[in-house]
C-alpha cells in the first residue's frame, strides 16, 4: 500500500463524506459548549475542498494538502479554520513534492501538523481542545511507524484519536470558546476533536 496522490484524494473525499454525515453531531456537540456551528464550518470547508480539488487536481500527496489548507483557511471561519489550515499546511510542507509518502514521512507530516496547531492555538494536552486528540494519534503514529506499514499507523493513529477526543469528557476547557464556561465545559466532549478524529479515520480508510 502506497500513500500516493489517489489516496491523498481518497482521503479528502472520505473526510468531506464524513463531515456531511457527522455534521449535526458536531453541531450538537459544539451547542452545550461552544456556538454550534462547528459542523456547519467543517462540512462547508471539505465541500469547498472536493469543489477546488475538481476544478484543479492536484498530482501531489503535498499539493493535495496544501490545497486543503488554502481552502480551509478561506472558508472555515472561527477557531478551527485558522487551526486546521496550519495542520494542513505543515503537513504539506513536510511532504514536499514527493509522489508517494513512506511511513517515516508519514510520522513526521502527522507530528508537523499537531505542531502547527499547537503554535497557532497555543493549547497544551488536558485543554480539552483538538490538541487532545492529535498528540495520542502522532505518538501512536509514531510508535507504529518502526514497522514501516502506512495503514497500520493510520489506524494506530485514528485509534488512538478517538480515545483522545473522549478523554475530553472530563476535561475543563482553558482555551477557546469553551473556556468562558469554566467548570461547566466539564462533562461535555470536545467538537474539534471529534473532528480530528473523524479526519484520521477517513485517512486511515483511504488507505484500505
Ligand atoms: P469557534 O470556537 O470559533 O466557534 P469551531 O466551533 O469551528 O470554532 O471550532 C471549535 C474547536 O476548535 C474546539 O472544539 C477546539 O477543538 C478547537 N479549538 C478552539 N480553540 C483552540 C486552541 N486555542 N487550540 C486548539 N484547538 C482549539
Ligand atoms: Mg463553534
Amino acid at each position: 500500500m502506497a500513500l500516493d496522490i489517489q489516496w491523498a484524494l481518497r482521503w479528502l473525499a472520505l473526510t468531506a463524506e464524513a463531515m456531511k454525515e457527522h455534521r449535526e453531531e458536531l453541531i450538537e456537540l459544539d451547542r452545550p459548549i461552544g456556538d454550534s456551528d462547528h459542523g456547519e464550518n467543517m462540512d462547508r470547508g471539505f465541500q469547498a475542498v472536493i469543489v477546488k480539488i475538481a476544478e484543479a487536481p492536484p498530482e501531489t500527496p503535498g499539493a493535495a494538502l496544501k490545497l486543503t489548507a488554502m481552502t480551509l483557511m478561506s472558508k472555515v471561519g472561527g477557531a478551527a479554520g485558522p487551526l486546521y489550515g496550519t495542520a494542513f499546511l505543515r503537513a504539506a510542507t513536510a511532504l514536499g513534492d514527493a509522489a508517494e509518502v513512506d511511513a517515516a514521512t508519514l510520522a513526521t507530516a502527522l507530528q508537523a501538523a499537531r505542531d502547527g496547531i499547537v503554535a497557532r492555538g497555543k493549547a497544551e494536552p488536558g485543554d480539552k481542545t483538538m490538541v487532545d486528540a492529535w498528540t495520542p494519534a502522532i505518538e501512536a503514529a509514531a510508535a507504529a511507524a518502526g514497522n514501516g506499514d502506512v495503514r497500520k499507523m493510520l489506524l494506530a493513529a485514528a485509534d488512538a484519536a478517538e480515545a483522545g477526543a473522549v478523554s475530553t469528557d472530563p476535561m475543563q476547557a482553558r482555551k477557546g470558546r469553551a473556556s468562558y464556561l469554566g467548570e461547566r465545559s466539564i462533562g461535555h466532549r470536545d467538537p474539534g476533536a471529534v473532528s480530528t478524529a473523524l479526519i484520521l479515520r477517513a485517512a486511515a480508510g483511504a488507505a484500505e
